[in-house]
């Protein structure tokens, strides 16, 4: 039995919500049992004893959408071809560029990259959307080795599009259906369907999409509405919105995760709920892009299933749940809403969004669940306790303060040094690859 114990222990769970001195048992990938330190020391005798010394103990973090392919844009002076004006044109002058060079092993280093960056911030489960555009195949299996090789637990699909031609497309459909069919025994992976957008996929491409699903027990993972022209195309050449289109495809389901829908009107809401479809704000991403603020406390009084997500932002999920908090207020002018919503989509919508994929609950401390603990370099200046604990996460945290991070069990993570990989000696092979990469992509 590990114990990790002697700190201010956050549960998420509603019986238990918050511990002082607390303690939490895991044998194997699962938590046993959690309580005061005292008391699991004298009833588990002879474990190992993780000393978390005062500092906060909780669930490890998830991010709902993310993008390990633009690891190497960080830093890169990308000569530009037309001005960044619109979200479009950030697609075409950026993202569309460099996922067209990504080979295997620049994905392979990103997701390096990527996931070191990810348990350095508490993150212990990521749900990525991969795209290396001539160098489909193997992909995903290159990305799943280095978060294998890390212990990170994830839920992986490849960007099926239209926009590079119809072999591209059927190469990256074939990609998701072969990873999908390949994860769906792991316990650290899952895969999904990964599609880019209504505007860039024909209905062709979508209904062979939903083909190849078949009768798989795995969703869909696209971006809706994001920018205005998602809408606009949509309208224009199907007479319908995004999430009417994809609802009326197959497409929308429990399964299936909506990113963004910043230009979802009342009835595409209604869509979400009514389908039980997932949906993930990304809020960094979206004032970074200046495509708008999601409409997330209509999404949230409507039951719409709402996790959290960096879009490849960033890797601290703590700082999403900063921006969420502010976005928000900001575009609305009052002071006075967000904050529940902002914690209720990375500490339940995030939740929630893992145990439609995974079998033991994630992101929760209750016997059964996940063994994925983070201990977090914090010590309150002011009383902390089950009523404020989201106070001092949101105020007083940040992604570097994660000092531990457990993994189904397994120490990933201990006083800041990674157990399971040769970090320096990895990001210095990251850098000659991404300096390589540079070079490809101006040619
Ligand atoms: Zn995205």
């Amino acid at each position: 039995m590990q114990l990790v114990g002697n700190g201010r222990l956050i549960t998420h769970n509603p019986e238990v919500p918050y511990l002082d001195k607390g303690c939490v048992a895991f044998e194997g990938n699962a938590i046993a049992d959690f309580g005061k330190t005292s008391d699991l020391v004298e009833r588990y005798p002879g474990s190992s004893f993780y000393n978390a010394r005062g500092r906060v103990i909780m669930p490890g973090l998830t991010n709902a959408h993310t993008h390990i392919y633009s690891a190497f844009a960080r830093g890169f002076n990308l000569p530009q071809k037309k001005p960044n004006k619109t979200f479009l044109q950030i697609l075409e002058n950026v993202w569309w560029r460099l996922d067209k060079v990504l080979d295997t092993d620049d994905s392979l280093y990103s997701a390096y990259a990527t996931g070191i960056e990810c348990i350095r911030n508490g993150v212990t489960t990521i749900f990525d959307h991969h795209a290396s555009q001539f160098h489909i195949p193997g992909s995903l299996m290159a990305i799943e080795k280095a978060l294998s090789n890390l212990g990170l637990r994830a839920c992986l699909c490849y960007e099926t599009t239209d926009r590079d031609g119809s072999e591209k497309t059927d190469e990256a459909i074939a990609e998701n259906i072969s990873y999908i069919d390949h994860a769906a025994s792991s316990s650290m992976f899952r895969g999904m369907l990964g599609m880019h957008a209504s505007f860039t996929l024909s209905q062709e491409t979508i209904e062979k999409c939903v083909d190849a699903m078949g009768d798989r027990d795995a969703g869909f993972h696209i971006h809706c509405a994001e920018g205005p022209e998602d809408q606009a195309d949509c309208l224009e050449k199907h007479g319908k919105r995004v999430l009417e289109r994809l609802r009326d495809s197959g497409v929308l389901g429990r399964k299936t995760i909506a990113v963004h829908n910043i230009h979802a009107s009342d009835t595409e809401i209604s869509i979400l709920k009514d389908t039980n479809t997932m949906a993930v704000h990304n809020p960094e991403s979206n004032m970074g892009n200046a495509v708008g603020c999601a409409r997330v406390l209509d999404m949230v009084s409507s039951g719409v299933t709402l996790g959290l997500g960096t879009d490849a932002y960033a890797s601290d999920m703590f700082e999403s749940l900063k921006v969420a908090n502010l976005i928000h207020k900001h575009e609305l002018k009052d002071p006075g809403v967000a904050f529940s919503e902002s914690v209720g989509m990375l500490f339940k919508g995030n939740t929630e969004i893992c145990s439609r994929f995974f079998p033991n609950p994630i992101g929760v401390i209750a016997k059964g669940a996940s063994a994925d603990v983070i201990v977090v370099d914090y010590t309150p200046h002011t009383p902390m306790d089950e009523t404020n604990c989201y106070g001092h996460i949101m105020f007083g945290i940040s992604g570097k303060c994660v000092d531990t991070v457990f993994i189904g069990g397994s120490c990933v993570m201990k006083d800041r040094v990674l157990i399971t990989v040769d970090e320096d000696g990895i990001l210095s092979r990251s850098r000659e690859q991404a300096a390589d990469f540079w070079k490809r992509v101006v040619g």
